[in-house]
């Protein structure tokens, strides 16, 4: 099996066991690796799948017992660092295009830096306030992220990016805002049907009156069946 699976996810279950207030993060880690790891060879479960699925098990059972423990002790776990004020703004590694672009369509921000080496992305995610989406699980290594001083989701590469947004979503605690250009990330502008009636296909015009410009990117939208699948797609990525 792919090591890198394996040991992203452990940190993932360590972080959520000190969440949960647990008094040995490193041997329930290792019992949770062990339940998924039984799980890929008694049902031949994709690995990618089998620790994903025990990992979002376990996430509702330590968001409870976070709660029920009271806030004030221990670190503030990814899912209480954001609100509806203070969204999230991400910056994605090359491999993430796709959930950038999904990101944007759920209404955050999300940015790629492609001049940026893969090694210098913490750093550059760290200086410019954003979290850092990886599907390198090394970066969990890295002091920056194990202190805290910055926010790094880490997504297996083998998921699907649906599977990918329901995680980073459940991770941060997160729910779908006003939708954003999925090309640039720009905020949809409603604008009168006149002003872009040239840009309308004439088909569209006979049954849309509703349009929006990408403050970005200049790109018209109008909810039509493929925002509409957009849409879909996105309700039942971030569904519990
Ligand atoms: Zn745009």
């Amino acid at each position: 099996m792919d090591g890198r699976i394996e040991h992203g996810f452990r940190a993932r279950f360590r972080a959520l066991a000190l969440a949960a207030g647990g008094a040995d993060p490193e041997g329930w880690a290792t019992g949770t690796v062990g339940e998924a790891l039984a799980r890929v060879r008694n049902e031949g479960t994709a690995p990618s799948r089998a620790f994903a699925d025990t990992w979002i098990r376990e996430l509702h059972l330590a968001r409870g017992d976070w709660s029920r423990r009271g806030s004030g002790s221990g670190p503030t776990p990814p899912w209480a660092r954001f609100d509806e004020a203070h969204p999230p703004r991400f910056l994605c590694d090359p491999s993430l295009g796709g959930l950038a672009r999904w990101l944007r369509a759920a209404g955050y921000e999300a940015f790629l830096a492609p001049e940026v080496p893969g090694y210098r992305l913490p750093e550059e995610a760290l200086r410019r306030g954003l979290v850092l989406l990886t599907t390198e699980a090394e970066v969990l290594d890295r002091r920056i992220v194990a202190a805290g001083s910055l926010v790094a989701v880490w997504v297996p590469s083998a998921l699907t990016v649906a599977e990918q947004l329901h995680m980073a979503f459940l991770d941060l605690g997160l729910a779908l805002r006003e939708p954003r250009c999925m090309a640039c990330g720009g905020t949809l502008v409603p604008t009168p049907k006149e002003a872009v009636r040239p840009r309308i296909p004439p088909r569209t015009a006979l049954w849309k009156d509703e349009y929006f410009v990408c403050a970005g990117c200049e790109g018209l939208f109008w909810r039509g069946t493929h925002w509409e699948r957009i849409e879909a797609t996105l309700r039942r990525a971030v569904a519990a």
